[in-house]
């Protein structure tokens, strides 16, 4: 009986042991990994950063499709003109950037339904292909929205006024925009 007691003590113990050691070995992998942080090398431009179509060395725009990328400075040296400076806010993207902005914004919704209307799937996204560029200031867009079929440029979600793709011929007519990124 004695024996019996002695063995289920010392079967416990090694599961305690063993729990320990699976937790410390976790939290050292958690350290060692850091969760993924995006840089401007996966098109991350800074809050607070100035680029402009013209930055090729940011990965953000060397990263655009270059017909996408000619027809915007086309537009900004019409846009000149009226006096409107383009500034890009977002270009290129990595898919490991597109997926931590969507986990982002799950977490800010607390729902993927939602945030996918704000956020596409790195599979979907037109900004992990260089196909979309996001630009400010709002004067900017509204002219974009007039102005940008006669260079190929159109506003394609209804939801994001300063998301722009090539989606015509130059002077010609901008397809129905989708309801937003999830449609
Ligand atoms: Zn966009």
């Amino acid at each position: 009986m004695r024996g019996l007691t002695f063995l289920a003590l010392g079967i416990c113990v090694t599961a305690l042991l063993a729990a320990l050691v699976t937790i410390v070995v976790n939290a050292t992998f958690a350290s060692a990994f850091a969760p993924f942080a995006p840089t401007a090398a996966d098109g991350l431009i800074p809050e607070g950063a100035i680029v402009t179509l013209a930055d090729e060395d940011v990965p953000a725009i060397s990263g655009l499709d270059p017909a996408l990328r000619d027809a915007m400075r086309q537009a900004e040296t019409d846009a000149a003109a009226a006096g409107l400076s383009f500034e890009v806010t977002s270009g290129w993207r990595s898919a490991e950037y597109q997926q931590w902005l969507l986990d982002d914004a799950i977490d800010l919704y607390a729902s993927e339904e939602i945030a996918r209307q704000f956020v596409a799937t790195p599979d979907r996204s037109s900004h992990v292909t260089g196909d979309a560029v996001d630009v400010v200031p709002i004067d900017t867009q509204f002219w974009l929205i007039e102005h940008g079929a006669r260079y190929g440029i159109c506003q394609t979600y209804a939801n994001e006024r300063w998301h722009f793709e090539l989606a015509t011929e130059p002077g010609g007519v901008c397809p129905e925009m989708k309801m937003d990124a999830a449609a």
